[in-house]
């Protein structure tokens, strides 16, 4: 099944023009628990087109009130209608939210992904090797990825040791498809994740929605068939789809994830 692995708006915003057609499944991811609360009802009756998660954005490191909103977080986390726990994560780029106060913040929301073993979908900026420390010091083997993901191959298995994908920028889909293929060659595939990255990436023009992701992917060769017909790709481990006889259709859904 084809799956969008990040996409910002809330499960009531999206309209048909954002939507996958027939098969697909849309992370719906956030950046304060606010944001999910909704969803989280939502989509416990529509799991077969959303997956929600509730973040804790490094942008919210310093605010008044931090305590509450990590209540607030470990308790949707508990919530049956949460999938996993994202966007998560240190941001280099934040100047009002010191690197430390983030890594505290990042080390606290990892502490209760583990306590309720749920997925993670991070958000790291310039501050990968931070991250990744972070990660080590509680578990050495996670579930989820990294979004927005566009950096070296190498990174990309640092993550892959601890049991975390990328999931690819959709940036790169259009200014430098060919380090896909790097990704494709140098990662087990059912870590390798694409997204829509809704409502953030602009493409001429126009922001990118899920629909669009798929189309992109199609015209890649990352995905054969119509875009009500994406097939995905025969993993390393096993489980190969038999339908599937193109080598460039990319696996762009998480197995390991525990979803069929
Ligand atoms: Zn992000």
């Amino acid at each position: 099944m084809f799956c969008d692995a990040l996409c910002a708006l809330k499960a009531s915003e999206l309209g048909d023009e954002h939507l996958l057609r027939g098969q697909g499944k849309i992370r719906l991811a956030s950046t304060c628990p606010a944001d999910s609360m909704f969803d989280a009802v939502l989509c416990s009756e529509h799991r077969e087109r959303f997956d929600v998660l509730v973040g804790l954005h490094p942008m919210h490191a310093c605010q008044e009130g931090l305590a509450r909103l990590l209540d607030d977080f470990r308790e949707l986390a508990h919530h049956e209608g949460i999938w996993g726990l994202g966007e998560i994560g240190i941001d280099g780029r934040i100047g009002q939210a010191p690197l430390h106060h983030q890594v505290a913040l990042f080390c606290d929301a990892l502490a209760i992904a583990r306590e309720v073993d749920k997925p993670i979908v991070l958000h790291v900026v310039r501050e990968h090797g931070q991250a990744l420390k972070c990660l080590r010091s509680i578990r050495r083997q996670w579930s989820g990825y990294v979004h927005g993901f566009s950096g070296s191959v190498q990174l990309a298995k640092e993550y892959a040791e601890l049991g975390l994908g990328v999931s690819i920028h959709p940036r790169v889909l259009f200014s430098m498809p060919q380090k896909v293929e790097l990704y494709l060659d140098a990662l087990p595939h059912e870590l390798l994740f694409f997204e829509s990255s809704y409502p953030s990436f602009i493409r001429e023009g126009a922001v990118f929605t899920p629909a669009m992701l798929a189309q992109r992917l199609r015209v890649l060769g990352l995905a054969s068939g119509g875009y009500d017909n994406l097939r995905y790709y025969p993993n390393k481990n096993g489980g190969a789809d038999q339908e599937c006889k193109q080598p460039r259709c990319a696996h762009i859904y998480g197995s390991t994830l525990g979803e069929t």
